[in-house]
């Protein structure tokens, strides 16, 4: 049985912020590893 992309993704665990530990719920920078705190803590 082959699971789509979309079922994958959904699998996955919540990505967390690599400083504090924060979940980070924003799908459109998942690129980053930091929280929007920590971001903006660090330039
Ligand atoms: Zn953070």
């Amino acid at each position: 049985m082959v699971q789509s992309s979309t079922e994958f993704f959904k699998n996955l665990p919540p990505k967390t912020c690599c400083d504090c530990g924060a979940v980070i719920d924003e799908m459109a920078e998942s690129y980053l590893n930091q929280c929007d705190h920590c971001l903006r803590d660090v330039e």
